[in-house]
């Protein structure tokens, strides 16, 4: 960090105090969380055999502190999380792996109704900062959302898996995607059904390979 933005922070702290990101208690100026609700990454690689995705990486279980820091991120708004899941991907994921110009980074899109409502797509956000910490080409034109349909975690494996295939489509001007590699972001993974889904429609673009990176995995489906 630069020493502008740390002298900006500290004196930014005096006035507006800094809160965890989680729990919204008052914490050090320097600090994400506070002592109780600090999050261990797991980094989790769910079995892609039988998927249209070439790779799944989760930094969390979707369980206890990293639950609530997801639902502080997408319902509590505070949108700063961001920047947090996306560096925690970037040291944990990203640290090995090789970069090429081939790679394109882009996210599960959201029904528009919903996004509206919310302000914000969290997986966009993430993707947008994962694309900035690696300097690799983002595109959120892709792929597109075509229906306000019932909220996944009110449906089945068996019918999250229907309503994923009903509910995203390629964006009708996408560009093809010979040859690359694409990197799809969301927050959750559950059952795996909409990770696949968009993954079969970015192969359909001419995608090589798809890695589907998210916040959380959910382990508590086991009919998947
Ligand atoms: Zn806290």
């Amino acid at each position: 960090m630069k020493n502008s933005k740390r002298c900006f922070d500290f004196i930014a702290d005096i006035f507006l105090p800094n809160r965890c990101l989680c729990c919204n208690n008052v914490i050090a100026w320097n600090e994400s969380f506070c002592d109780e609700c600090v999050l261990t990454e797991e980094n989790i690689y769910t079995d892609a055999s039988g998927k249209s995705f070439d790779e799944a990486f989760s930094l969390y279980s979707y369980d206890g502190k990293p639950r609530d820091a997801v639902l502080s991120f997408k319902l509590g708004r505070r949108t700063e999380l961001a920047g947090y899941f996306a560096r925690k991907t970037f040291e944990n994921y990203f640290a090995e792996k090789e970069k090429t110009n081939e790679c394109i980074i882009t996210a599960v899109p959201m029904a528009r109704k919903k996004q509206r409502k919310r302000g914000f797509n969290q997986a966009e956000l993430y993707a947008s900062e994962i694309a900035g910490l690696t300097g690799i080409k983002i595109d959120l034109s892709l792929l597109i959302h075509k229906n306000d349909g019932t909220a996944q975690h009110e449906l089945t494996a068996a019918q999250r898996r229907e309503a994923a295939e009903k509910a995203y489509d390629t964006a009708e001007n996408a560009h093809r995607l010979d040859g690359k590699t694409l990197i799809l972001c969301d927050d959750i993974m559950t059952t795996g059904s909409t990770a696949d889904c968009c993954s079969k429609l970015l192969k359909v673009l001419g995608a090589d390979k798809v890695c589907v990176l998210t916040i959380c995995k959910t382990f508590l489906e086991k009919n998947e």
